[in-house]
Protein backbone atom coordinates (compact mmCIF):
# COMPACT_ATOMS: atom_id res chain seq x y z
CA UNK A 1 0.00 0.00 0.00
CA UNK A 2 2.76 2.30 -0.40
CA UNK A 3 0.73 4.33 -3.25
CA UNK A 4 -1.62 5.62 0.40
CA UNK A 5 1.47 6.40 2.11
CA UNK A 6 1.58 9.11 -0.31
CA UNK A 7 4.55 11.44 -0.75
CA UNK A 8 5.84 10.38 2.94
CA UNK A 9 9.24 8.37 1.26
CA UNK A 10 10.41 7.33 4.88
CA UNK A 11 7.30 5.57 5.89
CA UNK A 12 7.98 1.92 6.56
CA UNK A 13 5.51 -0.97 5.03
CA UNK A 14 4.53 -3.42 7.96
CA UNK A 15 5.62 -6.11 6.19
CA UNK A 16 9.57 -5.06 5.52
CA UNK A 17 12.29 -6.52 6.53
CA UNK A 18 15.84 -4.97 6.60
CA UNK A 19 16.75 -7.45 3.57
CA UNK A 20 13.51 -5.25 1.42
CA UNK A 21 15.00 -2.17 2.92
CA UNK A 22 18.58 -3.24 1.82
CA UNK A 23 17.07 -4.51 -1.34
CA UNK A 24 15.23 -1.23 -2.06
CA UNK A 25 18.44 1.04 -2.09
CA UNK A 26 19.77 -1.43 -4.36
CA UNK A 27 17.38 -0.90 -6.76
CA UNK A 28 17.51 2.74 -6.37
CA UNK A 29 21.07 2.78 -7.85
CA UNK A 30 20.20 0.54 -9.90
CA UNK A 31 17.06 2.27 -11.87
CA UNK A 32 19.00 5.12 -13.23
CA UNK A 33 20.99 2.70 -15.63
CA UNK A 34 18.18 0.39 -16.48
CA UNK A 35 16.93 2.75 -19.02
CA UNK A 36 20.60 3.03 -20.40
CA UNK A 37 21.61 -0.60 -20.26
CA UNK A 38 17.48 -1.72 -22.10
CA UNK A 39 16.55 -3.50 -19.46
CA UNK A 40 13.04 -2.92 -18.53
CA UNK A 41 10.72 -4.23 -21.08
CA UNK A 42 6.79 -4.56 -21.73
CA UNK A 43 4.51 -7.23 -21.95
CA UNK A 44 0.93 -6.92 -23.27
CA UNK A 45 -2.00 -8.37 -21.89
CA UNK A 46 -5.08 -8.73 -24.26
CA UNK A 47 -8.36 -7.33 -23.09
CA UNK A 48 -11.03 -9.14 -25.12
CA UNK A 49 -14.61 -8.57 -25.88
CA UNK A 50 -16.94 -11.15 -23.59
CA UNK A 51 -19.25 -12.59 -26.36
CA UNK A 52 -17.39 -12.88 -29.66
CA UNK A 53 -13.92 -13.40 -27.90
CA UNK A 54 -12.07 -10.80 -30.26
CA UNK A 55 -9.28 -8.79 -29.22
CA UNK A 56 -10.53 -5.27 -28.72
CA UNK A 57 -7.24 -3.82 -26.84
CA UNK A 58 -4.33 -4.68 -24.92
CA UNK A 59 -2.44 -3.52 -21.74
CA UNK A 60 0.83 -3.11 -21.03
CA UNK A 61 2.56 -3.81 -18.11
CA UNK A 62 6.55 -2.75 -17.16
CA UNK A 63 8.78 -5.89 -15.83
CA UNK A 64 12.15 -5.33 -14.83
CA UNK A 65 14.88 -7.64 -15.99
CA UNK A 66 17.52 -6.70 -13.52
CA UNK A 67 20.90 -8.40 -14.26
CA UNK A 68 21.13 -10.02 -11.11
CA UNK A 69 17.61 -10.23 -9.43
CA UNK A 70 15.80 -11.26 -12.45
CA UNK A 71 12.84 -10.59 -14.03
CA UNK A 72 10.91 -7.71 -11.37
CA UNK A 73 7.33 -7.04 -11.19
CA UNK A 74 6.19 -3.84 -10.93
CA UNK A 75 5.16 -3.94 -7.53
CA UNK A 76 8.71 -4.12 -6.57
CA UNK A 77 10.39 -0.69 -8.50
CA UNK A 78 7.18 1.11 -9.13
CA UNK A 79 6.63 3.01 -5.66
CA UNK A 80 10.00 3.34 -5.34
CA UNK A 81 10.70 5.02 -8.94
CA UNK A 82 7.29 6.74 -7.95
CA UNK A 83 9.01 8.03 -4.53
CA UNK A 84 11.84 9.01 -6.20
CA UNK A 85 10.56 10.81 -8.99
CA UNK A 86 12.59 8.72 -11.73
CA UNK A 87 8.51 7.11 -12.78
CA UNK A 88 9.08 10.62 -14.80
CA UNK A 89 11.73 8.58 -17.11
CA UNK A 90 9.96 5.43 -16.94
CA UNK A 91 6.98 6.90 -17.67
CA UNK A 92 8.02 8.26 -21.02
CA UNK A 93 10.58 5.60 -22.11
CA UNK A 94 6.82 3.16 -21.14
CA UNK A 95 4.80 5.67 -23.92
CA UNK A 96 7.30 6.15 -26.48
CA UNK A 97 7.54 1.68 -26.60
CA UNK A 98 4.11 1.55 -26.82
CA UNK A 99 3.93 3.84 -29.99
CA UNK A 100 6.79 2.09 -31.29
CA UNK A 101 5.83 -1.22 -30.95
CA UNK A 102 2.37 -0.68 -31.97
CA UNK A 103 2.69 1.24 -35.44
CA UNK A 104 4.97 -1.58 -35.98
CA UNK A 105 2.69 -4.15 -35.80
CA UNK A 106 0.63 -1.81 -37.78
CA UNK A 107 3.21 -1.47 -40.12
CA UNK A 108 3.93 -5.31 -40.64
CA UNK A 109 -0.40 -5.33 -41.53
CA UNK A 110 -1.38 -6.61 -38.66
CA UNK A 111 -5.04 -5.88 -36.82
CA UNK A 112 -4.89 -2.05 -35.75
CA UNK A 113 -5.38 -2.28 -31.80
CA UNK A 114 -5.83 0.25 -29.10
CA UNK A 115 -3.15 -0.02 -26.80
CA UNK A 116 -3.28 1.24 -23.37
CA UNK A 117 -0.35 2.23 -21.04
CA UNK A 118 -0.65 2.78 -17.09
CA UNK A 119 -0.03 6.39 -15.62
CA UNK A 120 1.52 7.78 -11.97
CA UNK A 121 0.03 10.59 -10.98
CA UNK A 122 3.61 12.24 -10.82
CA UNK A 123 3.45 12.00 -14.46
CA UNK A 124 0.59 14.60 -14.41
CA UNK A 125 2.18 17.04 -12.29
CA UNK A 126 5.81 17.18 -12.79
CA UNK A 127 6.16 16.80 -16.79
CA UNK A 128 4.86 17.92 -19.56
CA UNK A 129 3.28 15.24 -20.13
CA UNK A 130 0.56 15.84 -23.48
CA UNK A 131 3.16 17.58 -24.66
CA UNK A 132 5.37 14.49 -24.78
CA UNK A 133 2.67 12.46 -25.84
CA UNK A 134 1.73 14.76 -28.63
CA UNK A 135 5.69 14.62 -29.79
CA UNK A 136 5.79 10.96 -29.46
CA UNK A 137 2.57 10.32 -31.90
CA UNK A 138 4.18 12.79 -34.23
CA UNK A 139 7.46 11.29 -34.58
CA UNK A 140 6.19 7.46 -34.68
CA UNK A 141 3.42 8.18 -36.84
CA UNK A 142 1.27 6.53 -34.69
CA UNK A 143 -2.44 7.91 -34.83
CA UNK A 144 -3.91 8.49 -31.17
CA UNK A 145 -7.14 6.52 -31.71
CA UNK A 146 -4.34 3.57 -31.21
CA UNK A 147 -3.13 4.83 -27.75
CA UNK A 148 -5.11 4.79 -24.31
CA UNK A 149 -4.25 5.69 -20.79
CA UNK A 150 -5.30 3.91 -17.60
CA UNK A 151 -5.35 6.34 -14.53
CA UNK A 152 -6.58 5.76 -11.12
CA UNK A 153 -9.36 7.68 -8.92
CA UNK A 154 -7.01 9.28 -6.91
CA UNK A 155 -5.69 10.70 -10.21
CA UNK A 156 -8.58 11.65 -11.58
CA UNK A 157 -9.79 13.05 -8.35
CA UNK A 158 -6.51 15.09 -7.14
CA UNK A 159 -6.36 18.34 -9.03
CA UNK A 160 -7.62 20.87 -10.87
CA UNK A 161 -4.70 20.60 -12.97
CA UNK A 162 -4.66 16.83 -13.54
CA UNK A 163 -7.28 17.08 -14.64
CA UNK A 164 -7.38 19.66 -17.21
CA UNK A 165 -4.08 17.20 -18.51
CA UNK A 166 -7.03 13.98 -18.80
CA UNK A 167 -9.10 16.26 -20.85
CA UNK A 168 -6.50 17.63 -23.02
CA UNK A 169 -5.37 13.75 -23.68
CA UNK A 170 -8.79 13.32 -24.74
CA UNK A 171 -8.95 16.45 -26.77
CA UNK A 172 -6.40 14.61 -28.68
CA UNK A 173 -8.09 11.36 -29.38
CA UNK A 174 -6.29 8.98 -26.39
CA UNK A 175 -9.00 6.59 -25.10
CA UNK A 176 -9.15 7.10 -20.72
CA UNK A 177 -9.67 4.41 -18.95
CA UNK A 178 -10.14 4.25 -14.51
CA UNK A 179 -7.90 1.55 -13.42
CA UNK A 180 -9.05 0.11 -9.68
CA UNK A 181 -12.21 1.14 -10.09
CA UNK A 182 -14.15 1.23 -6.59
CA UNK A 183 -11.04 1.08 -4.65
CA UNK A 184 -10.16 4.18 -4.20
CA UNK A 185 -11.98 7.51 -3.27
CA UNK A 186 -15.17 6.82 -2.52
CA UNK A 187 -17.02 9.98 -4.54
CA UNK A 188 -18.18 9.50 -7.66
CA UNK A 189 -18.76 13.51 -9.24
CA UNK A 190 -15.52 13.13 -10.96
CA UNK A 191 -17.38 10.74 -13.28
CA UNK A 192 -19.86 13.73 -14.37
CA UNK A 193 -16.82 16.05 -14.88
CA UNK A 194 -14.02 13.79 -16.86
CA UNK A 195 -14.20 12.49 -20.41
CA UNK A 196 -13.88 8.48 -18.79
CA UNK A 197 -14.32 6.33 -22.27
CA UNK A 198 -13.20 2.60 -19.89
CA UNK A 199 -14.23 1.74 -16.48
CA UNK A 200 -11.75 -1.20 -15.03
CA UNK A 201 -13.82 -3.29 -12.51
CA UNK A 202 -11.40 -3.58 -9.79
CA UNK A 203 -9.91 -7.20 -9.60
CA UNK A 204 -10.76 -7.72 -6.01
CA UNK A 205 -14.34 -7.46 -6.97
CA UNK A 206 -14.11 -10.39 -9.61
CA UNK A 207 -12.13 -12.39 -7.01
CA UNK A 208 -14.79 -12.86 -4.50
CA UNK A 209 -17.68 -12.41 -6.73
CA UNK A 210 -19.18 -16.05 -7.00
CA UNK A 211 -18.89 -16.76 -3.43
CA UNK A 212 -19.86 -13.74 -2.18
CA UNK A 213 -23.25 -12.22 -3.21
CA UNK A 214 -22.39 -8.47 -1.85
CA UNK A 215 -19.63 -8.21 -4.61
CA UNK A 216 -21.26 -9.63 -7.10
CA UNK A 217 -24.10 -6.96 -6.37
CA UNK A 218 -21.21 -4.77 -6.47
CA UNK A 219 -20.18 -5.88 -10.27
CA UNK A 220 -23.33 -5.84 -11.74
CA UNK A 221 -23.89 -1.95 -10.25
CA UNK A 222 -21.13 -0.77 -11.64
CA UNK A 223 -21.47 -2.63 -15.26
CA UNK A 224 -24.86 -0.87 -15.36
CA UNK A 225 -23.28 2.79 -13.64
CA UNK A 226 -21.24 2.23 -16.70
CA UNK A 227 -23.40 1.93 -19.64
CA UNK A 228 -25.13 4.80 -18.17
CA UNK A 229 -23.14 7.41 -18.32
CA UNK A 230 -22.20 6.25 -22.03
CA UNK A 231 -19.17 4.23 -20.89
CA UNK A 232 -17.41 0.77 -21.37
CA UNK A 233 -16.82 -1.63 -18.54
CA UNK A 234 -13.85 -3.72 -18.44
CA UNK A 235 -13.54 -6.71 -15.80
CA UNK A 236 -9.70 -7.33 -14.71
CA UNK A 237 -8.70 -10.27 -12.94
CA UNK A 238 -10.91 -12.68 -14.53
CA UNK A 239 -9.55 -16.17 -13.56
CA UNK A 240 -11.99 -18.78 -14.03
CA UNK A 241 -14.30 -19.74 -16.43
CA UNK A 242 -17.44 -19.15 -14.09
CA UNK A 243 -16.24 -15.65 -13.76
CA UNK A 244 -16.62 -15.20 -17.34
CA UNK A 245 -19.89 -16.67 -17.89
CA UNK A 246 -21.09 -14.62 -14.97
CA UNK A 247 -20.00 -11.13 -16.70
CA UNK A 248 -21.39 -12.27 -20.08
CA UNK A 249 -24.69 -12.16 -18.68
CA UNK A 250 -24.20 -9.15 -16.69
CA UNK A 251 -23.18 -7.19 -19.88
CA UNK A 252 -19.65 -6.94 -19.16
CA UNK A 253 -18.67 -6.14 -22.16
CA UNK A 254 -14.74 -6.31 -22.06
CA UNK A 255 -12.67 -8.95 -20.05
CA UNK A 256 -9.39 -9.12 -18.91
CA UNK A 257 -7.58 -11.78 -17.02
CA UNK A 258 -5.27 -15.02 -16.76
CA UNK A 259 -8.35 -17.19 -17.73
CA UNK A 260 -8.10 -15.58 -21.02
CA UNK A 261 -4.67 -14.76 -21.51
CA UNK A 262 -1.39 -13.50 -19.28
CA UNK A 263 0.70 -11.24 -20.16
CA UNK A 264 3.23 -11.76 -22.97
CA UNK A 265 6.14 -10.38 -24.28
CA UNK A 266 5.66 -8.57 -27.79
CA UNK A 267 6.34 -12.00 -29.92
CA UNK A 268 3.85 -13.70 -28.59
CA UNK A 269 1.39 -11.05 -29.19
CA UNK A 270 2.27 -10.29 -32.71
CA UNK A 271 0.85 -14.29 -33.51
CA UNK A 272 -2.13 -13.05 -31.76
CA UNK A 273 -2.83 -10.21 -33.60
CA UNK A 274 -2.34 -12.05 -36.81
CA UNK A 275 -4.90 -14.56 -36.42
CA UNK A 276 -7.19 -11.80 -35.53
P1 LIG B 1 -2.87 -2.78 -13.00
O1 LIG B 1 -2.74 -1.65 -13.94
O2 LIG B 1 -4.14 -2.89 -12.24
O3 LIG B 1 -2.57 -4.07 -13.86
C1 LIG B 1 -3.21 -5.31 -13.69
C2 LIG B 1 -2.34 -6.27 -12.91
O4 LIG B 1 -3.08 -7.45 -12.68
C3 LIG B 1 -1.10 -6.72 -13.67
O5 LIG B 1 -0.07 -6.97 -12.72
C4 LIG B 1 -1.55 -8.02 -14.31
O6 LIG B 1 -0.50 -8.90 -14.62
C5 LIG B 1 -2.40 -8.57 -13.21
N1 LIG B 1 -3.41 -9.50 -13.68
C6 LIG B 1 -4.00 -9.56 -14.89
N2 LIG B 1 -4.91 -10.55 -14.96
C7 LIG B 1 -4.90 -11.14 -13.74
C8 LIG B 1 -5.62 -12.26 -13.17
O7 LIG B 1 -6.47 -12.89 -13.78
N3 LIG B 1 -5.34 -12.56 -11.87
C9 LIG B 1 -4.42 -11.88 -11.14
N4 LIG B 1 -4.21 -12.27 -9.89
N5 LIG B 1 -3.72 -10.83 -11.65
C10 LIG B 1 -3.97 -10.47 -12.93
P2 LIG B 1 1.40 -6.45 -12.93
O8 LIG B 1 1.82 -6.56 -14.36
O9 LIG B 1 2.26 -7.09 -11.89
O10 LIG B 1 1.24 -4.91 -12.62
C11 LIG B 1 0.90 -4.46 -11.34
C12 LIG B 1 0.64 -2.98 -11.32
O11 LIG B 1 1.84 -2.24 -11.62
C13 LIG B 1 -0.36 -2.52 -12.37
O12 LIG B 1 -1.68 -2.76 -11.91
C14 LIG B 1 -0.04 -1.05 -12.47
O13 LIG B 1 -0.65 -0.33 -11.43
C15 LIG B 1 1.47 -1.04 -12.25
N6 LIG B 1 2.16 -0.92 -13.55
C16 LIG B 1 2.43 -1.86 -14.47
N7 LIG B 1 3.07 -1.34 -15.54
C17 LIG B 1 3.19 -0.02 -15.30
C18 LIG B 1 3.75 1.09 -16.03
O14 LIG B 1 4.25 0.97 -17.17
N8 LIG B 1 3.69 2.32 -15.43
C19 LIG B 1 3.11 2.50 -14.19
N9 LIG B 1 3.11 3.76 -13.68
N10 LIG B 1 2.58 1.50 -13.49
C20 LIG B 1 2.61 0.25 -14.04
MG1 LIG C 1 -3.82 -0.93 -15.41
MG1 LIG D 1 -6.01 -2.49 -12.58
MG1 LIG E 1 -3.93 -2.60 -9.78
Amino acid sequence: QAKSLGKNRYALHSTDTLTDLMGDSILEMDMRRALEQNEFILYYQPQLHSCTQEIVGLEALIRWQHPTLGHLAPNRFISLAEENGYITKIGEWVIAEVCKQNKKWQDDGLKHIQVHVNLSSQQFNKTNLVQFIEQTLEETGLKSQYLGVEITEYIAMEDESSINVVRKLKEIGIAISIDDFGIGHNSLHYLKHLPIDFIKIDRSFIADMMKDQHNAIIVQTIIDLTHNLGMEVIAEGVETLDQLEFLKDHNCTIVQGFVLYKPLPAKEIRKLLQVE
